[in-house]
């Protein structure tokens, strides 16, 4: 397929996003506002410098830019402005819904009352419902800071239970960092009702996303590109349909994986496992979701019936009522037969 046809096929498919920071999805204009509205953080308030300054140089830097846009905020202004930001350009992008990872403990640790997270959150998921985007969250665990962050992520998340929040997960390094000891807290939020969707297999070995799954209930694994090491974990993944949350252009970045040629993708979907495209971290990690099925058409050779089975999977994988999953499947069946003249874009007629 030519490419010109082949980034609009990718455009026209309504998008689902599963595993998306939302610290790390600021963009440059997110981050512009915020850094003129906290100018102590001594973040570039010019366009040209921060550019610079976002431009993806190694995880370091990376783990720099993330850890200055978490100290600008402060309150439910600045979460607004982050939740619109992300909503703008999954908008942009023609992703209809997206489950949002957050961190409370960290807004917290860092002075924000919980009262202001939540009300920044739910002003920017009102906003998106608006652009068309509907926004979910996931709440996650800071892995490094240890028992006492599940303890106070899962105590927050049942106890507030804000709209829209449907899953309870575990990030930061997995390395040192075992699965198991969070089991309790993942027991307690599955136990109300949230749905368990752990990183796992990113940085560490297939043991880790065996411990996610046993330990911690996964319904779907963060990465989990490991599985590939393991053809026992690869049948079990496929045998009990557990989607993972597979982010190529993040590994590559991270330097899990050389480059998206080598990348393990089209392994695991040849295995049959429910492969989701993801974005992790995208404009810090200069990611797109459309650039994530771009990569992987152009390199591993995807032709559009897989695309649309890549888009269909995120659809299946997500938590997502019935009917807007029923809605999304019709419309990805839709634009997969051609009659794309039929198909409403973010309720606008495709041009
Ligand atoms: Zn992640």
């Amino acid at each position: 397929m030519p490419s010109e046809s082949l980034r609009a096929f990718i455009h026209a498919l309504p998008k689902v996003e599963l595993h998306v920071h939302l610290v790390g999805s600021a963009g440059i204009e997110t981050v512009l506002a915020l850094a003129r509205r906290h100018r102590e953080a001594g973040v570039p308030t010019g366009r040209a410098e921060l550019e610079r300054f976002f431009t993806f140089r190694d995880f370091d830097h990376f783990l720099r830019v993330y850890w200055a846009v978490q100290s600008m905020l402060k309150d439910r202004h600045d979460i607004r402005t982050l939740v619109t930001g992300l909503a703008a350009e999954l908008a942009r992008q023609n992703v209809r819904y997206a489950e949002v990872t957050v961190t409370p403990y960290n807004h917290i640790l860092d002075g924000m009352p919980g009262d202001e997270l939540l009300a920044g959150l739910a002003e920017g998921r009102a906003a998106a419902a608006e652009r068309g985007v509907e926004l979910a969250w996931c709440f996650d665990i800071p892995g490094e800071k240890g028992v006492r962050a599940g303890r106070e992520t899962v105590v927050f998340a049942v106890r507030e239970r804000p709209e829209g929040l449907v899953g309870f997960g575990l990030g930061g390094p997995e390395v040192g960092v075992g699965r198991a000891q969070f089991e309790p807290f993942f027991t307690a939020a599955r136990e109300a009702g949230l749905h368990s969707v752990p990183h796992a297999g990113e940085t560490t070995g297939p043991a880790t996303i065996w411990s996610a799954v046993h330990d911690l209930g996964a319904a779907r694994i963060g990465h989990g590109t490991s599985c590939t090491a393991d053809p026992a974990l690869l049948d079990y993944l496929a045998g009990q349909r557990i989607p993972l949350e597979v982010c190529p252009t993040s590994n590559v970045r991270t330097r899990q994986v050389g480059s998206i040629a080598a990348h393990p993708v089209r392994r695991m979907l040849d295995h049959g496992l429910v492969v989701t495209l993801n974005t992790d971290d995208p404009p810090m990690f200069g990611a797109t979701l459309e650039g994530e099925y771009l990569a992987v058409a152009t390199t591993l050779g995807l032709q559009p019936p897989e695309l649309a089975r890549l888009a269909k999977n995120a659809v299946h994988s997500s938590f997502l009522d019935t009917a807007g999953k029923s809605a999304l499947l019709a419309e990805i069946d839709s634009i997969t037969r051609g009659d794309t003249a039929a198909v409403p874009r973010n309720g606008v007629q495709a041009e």
